[in-house]
């Protein structure tokens, strides 16, 4: 894929991985965050650091409260009814939970992937001049350099130039997550929040996006579900593990991927880690 305008800064020494997530620098600190969709409680007590620049990994067996807990770091959750959500996010000095936090600021600040690509049913040029006239951002030259810069910067320019109107619908899957990883870059977010980004796509599609995730390490902080394990061996800096406990999604252990892998200190992990549950 085209690296033109690739954010990579550098290879992280000693191995492959891009730099920048060195100082771990805490960009999002949630505290004591529980979640409760009507009466049923999905997540209890979850209290973790989101380091800056770094890619952390959310793990867990299905139903361990892996999307809920992503959904609060943008306020997604306040779209499902009845979801009800405690503690507090800081972030950039203000907890987001607040109830006079801006919306649509956040959110553009903390951007969203989900499993399932979903381009608007618009052209490719406009997946990405939507948002950012939304926003009020650039017009006229400035936005058509925009567009294809941050198409370059997903390895797309090469694949899409000559059909910059054609609909993004038409696009293939791995194209089309992408797009939808570039309309979030466009706004230049500080977080991204990935939920299953590849295990909609075929392996090596999905080999394509879980390269172009790793390029943004360092530039950007991702925070990225996957119930895929090598997955988060390869990406990921920092680990965090969720588990059903009494029936309730709760986060069991988190710290960098050597210790989760290699040394885990409880042995729920060291059992999921080597296969034998969840
Ligand atoms: P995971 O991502 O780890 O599979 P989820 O966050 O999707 O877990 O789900 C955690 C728990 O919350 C599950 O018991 C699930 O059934 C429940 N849940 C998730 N979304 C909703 C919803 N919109 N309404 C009611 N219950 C939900």
């Amino acid at each position: 894929m085209s690296r033109r305008h690739s954010p990579t800064r550098g290879a992280h020494p000693g191995t492959d991985r891009p730099a920048g997530c060195e100082d771990r620098q805490p960009v999002m600190e949630v505290q004591d965050l529980s979640v409760r969709y009507g009466n049923a409680p999905a997540l209890r007590d979850v209290t973790l650091t989101i380091p800056r620049g770094c890619i952390t990994a959310v793990v867990g067996p299905s139903g361990c409260g892996k999307s809920t807990f992503l959904t609060c770091l943008n306020r997604l959750s306040d779209l499902v009814p009845d979801c009800r959500v405690t503690g507090s996010v800081r972030f950039e000095d203000r907890d987001i939970l607040n109830g006079d936090t801006d919306l649509v600021a956040l959110r553009r600040r903390v951007g969203m992937i989900f499993q399932k690509p979903n381009p608007f049913p618009l052209s490719i040029r406009k997946n990405l001049t939507f948002p950012l006239r939304h926003h009020g951002s650039p017009s006229g030259k400035a936005l058509e350099e925009k567009v294809e810069q941050i198409l370059c910067q997903v390895g797309l320019w090469d694949e899409v130039k000559d059909r910059l109107d054609a609909p993004a619908l038409e696009l293939s899957g791995g194209q089309q997550q992408r797009l939808c990883l570039a309309r979030a870059l466009v706004l230049e977010p500080r977080v991204l929040l990935l939920d299953e980004p590849c295990s909609a796509l075929d392996p090596i599609t999905g080999g394509v996006v879980e390269d172009l995730i790793l390029s943004l390490r360092g530039q950007y902080t991702v925070v990225v579900v996957t119930h895929n394990l090598a997955q988060a061996r390869r990406i990921a800096d920092e680990v965090a593990v969720f588990w059903v406990r009494h029936g309730v999604g709760t986060l069991i252990e988190d710290g960098p991927v050597g210790q989760i892998f290699d040394a885990p200190r409880s042995e729920r992990t060291a059992e999921y880690v080597r296969g034998i549950r969840g």
